[in-house]
């Protein structure tokens, strides 16, 4: 790697609520678009020429939306941050931990550190696991991730992180998913060593590990939510998924997200949706109290915190490829708007959409 980063940040699930594989329609839709682009610049010929080179192909649908070359993924929430000498931190253990622990296995079994920015020999098995909340969609790769099954010399110690005086333990929560008959392997039976730290709801204290700093916030969701923000060298990646505005920005959030480099927030509704109009993808239902939030709030929250950039994220599991970038427009166009106003003047936003597989170099 030659990037010299103080923060590198992977995203291995960004979907919300339930995960959601593409179906053989979404891929059907995407190869008539992905034609229908070919054709409208030129055909394959005039790409390509007679002999196509797979790197020339690779190229070309590099540039292209994700809608036709790729996808945003269905996996839900799953973050993985390296910093410098530290351990290596995940955020939630949705169904993207299952890829990323196929990764980790790769490092772990060739003798590398977990993390490869520590290159200290301190906690180079060790794994911090924060998590948000205990909804399903955050905890439910856990008995899916390859590393915890490693015995022996290459056992690693995963510290799990989450909220004190929640109506169910930390311990309980992750052993009553493996519970049988749900689970074939049963929470003590998985080598790895597991260790336990509730953290206090009311004056949340900085923690450090490493080079890093992590600080936390109790959010608005049903049965509560954390958010966290990672420092380190004076970079900082906040992370606010599942959580709702209901008509302000959250003074919380504020304090937590100021002048952070990058902000992913849950921005699984259209504003409409949230509201409940008929003939929204959603439903004609109203959102309020179920805890999550629009583009509007990511955008209005970022620029009240002075963020940098803004990630929006906890995709919707009913919008495809392409609803997706639709919601990508709009907010877009929301964020200019928003930047035109008196309040935000001098400001600047980026604001970007999430898909598994991205990546900050902070
Ligand atoms: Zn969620
Ligand atoms: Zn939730």
């Amino acid at each position: 790697m030659d990037f010299p980063s103080s923060l590198t940040i992977r995203y291995w699930g960004v979907r919300g609520s339930v995960p959601c594989p593409l179906h053989a329609q979404d891929i059907k839709n995407k190869e008539i678009a992905l034609i229908q682009k070919i054709i409208a610049n030129g055909g394959t010929e005039k790409l390509f020429g007679s002999n196509p080179d797979p790197e020339a192909i690779k190229t070309y649908l590099e540039q292209l939306p994700i809608s036709m070359s790729g996808t945003y993924g269905g996996d839900t929430t799953c973050i993985e941050i390296q910093a410098p000498n530290s351990p290596l931190i995940i955020i939630d253990a949705g169904t993207g931990l299952r890829a990323l622990g196929r990764m980790l296995l790769g490092r772990l079994l060739s003798g590398q550190n977990l993390n490869p920015l520590n290159t200290t020999e301190h906690a180079q098995l060790d794994l911090h696991l924060f998590f948000t909340h205990y909804h399903w969609d955050h905890i439910q790769g856990f008995p899916f991730f390859a590393p915890a099954f490693v015995p022996g010399k290459r056992k690693v110690t995963v510290h799990f992180y989450g909220k004190r005086d929640a109506r169910v333990e930390l311990s309980e929560v992750l052993r009553g998913q493996q519970q049988s008959p749900n689970f074939p392997v049963v929470w003590d039976d998985m080598p790895c060593e597991k260790e336990y730290l509730e953290l206090k709801r009311l004056n949340p204290q900085a923690l450090k590990l490493g080079e890093l700093t992590v600080q936390y916030q109790e959010l608005t969701h049903p049965d509560f939510v954390f958010a966290y923000r990672f420092e380190c060298n004076g970079k900082a990646f906040v992370c606010a998924t599942d959580t709702e505005h209901k008509d302000t920005t959250d003074p919380r959030l504020m304090k937590l997200a100021e002048n952070a480099d990058v902000l992913y927030y849950d921005s699984q509704y259209m504003p409409e949706e949230y509201r409940g109009a008929a003939g929204t993808l959603t439903g004609a239902m109203t959102k309020f109290d179920w805890g999550h939030s629009t583009y509007e709030w990511a955008i209005r929250s970022a620029l009240a915190a002075k963020v940098k950039t803004v990630v929006l994220g906890h995709h919707e599991p009913l919008r495809d490829d392409f609803q997706l970038e639709q919601l990508y427009e709009r907010a877009r166009n929301f964020a200019q708007t928003q930047l035109s106003l008196p309040e935000n003047k001098g400001k600047e936003l980026q604001v970007l959409i999430a898909y598994q597989g991205m990546e900050h170099h902070l």
